[in-house]
């Protein structure tokens, strides 16, 4: 497990006198993701987890509409909902119930995109809509919002842009409160501000991650998976107009759609014992 925390630094580059406390600190922070056994490096507290996304929140939908109202705003909240559930079922040590999840729908047609704000906030944009078609489909762009959640992505990369960063180099301790050094590389690492809502683009490691996490969910909670498959070939297809903002954040439609066909037995296998159907 310590392997995988460490695995990653380019140890030869930081010096001595950094070594032990950086060392020190990833081995503190090293903790395993959930579904996938992965070992992660993280700094920040879930405390400090929740209060950045909190904030990326607030600043990402400053100044846009959020539609509370109507079939498809509740549709947003509904499956939101039982894909949580899902995952209080599915997940138990991720601690869904722990969260403060909020699901909103923001009104811009023009924007095919839905992101997650780390700590649960999960937003979906009316202009991916036409691309998910369904309740399962859209059940696809949200399963897989809430895996990045529940797999701390968004902090894991902090966490390597902290270190990187050289914030621990005060004796090495662990961070304390979210100083503006702190928050000003969080808000980079997290990519605040942008068009394209609050996360950057994920590693592929995290993508693959987040696609398998999130169509088991979606099966548990009582969505068909074999949408996920749909959903991608839509995306795939929408980009030879104009690409949805969605893939600029999540490349290559067909690796993922290779991926979700391995995985689909298992995922299957879930959805026909799912409590929701
Ligand atoms: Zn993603």
């Amino acid at each position: 497990m310590i392997q995988g925390c460490i695995e990653g630094y380019a140890f030869s580059m930081i010096s001595p006198r950094l070594l032990l406390p950086i060392l020190l600190l990833l081995l503190a922070g090293c903790s395993t993701v959930v579904g996938t056994g992965r070992s992660q490096m993280r700094v920040i507290s879930s405390e400090q987890e929740r209060e950045l996304g909190e904030q990326a929140f607030q600043e990402a939908t400053a100044e846009v509409t959020i539609i509370s109202k109507g079939k498809e705003a509740r549709m947003v909240r509904r499956l939101g909902k039982r894909i949580v559930e899902a995952a209080e079922i599915l997940y138990p040590s991720a601690e869904a119930e722990s969260y403060d999840w909020k699901f909103v729908l923001i009104d811009d047609d023009e924007i095919a995109n839905a992101w997650a704000a780390p700590g649960g906030k999960v937003a979906v944009y009316t202009g991916i809509l036409p691309i998910t078609e369904t309740e399962a489909g859209l059940a696809v762009v949200v399963a897989h919002e809430v895996a990045h959640v529940l797999a701390h992505h968004s902090a894991e990369e902090l966490s390597h842009a902290l270190v990187m960063n050289g914030v621990l180099s005060a004796g090495g301790a662990a961070l304390g409160g979210s100083d503006a050094k702190t928050r000003e590389i969080a808000m980079q690492a997290m990519g605040i501000g942008g068009q394209y809502g609050v996360a950057l683009p994920f590693s592929r490691l995290h993508e693959s991650e987040a696609d398998e996490l999130g169509l088991f969910l979606m099966a548990e909670a009582g969505y068909n998976p074999r949408e996920a498959i749909a959903v991608w070939e839509r995306m795939a297809a929408a980009q030879e107009e104009r690409t949805p903002e969605f893939l600029s954040t999540h490349p290559a439609p067909e690796n993922r759609i290779d991926e979700f066909r391995e995985l689909m037995p298992e995922a299957m296998e879930l959805y026909e014992h799912s409590p929701y159907r």
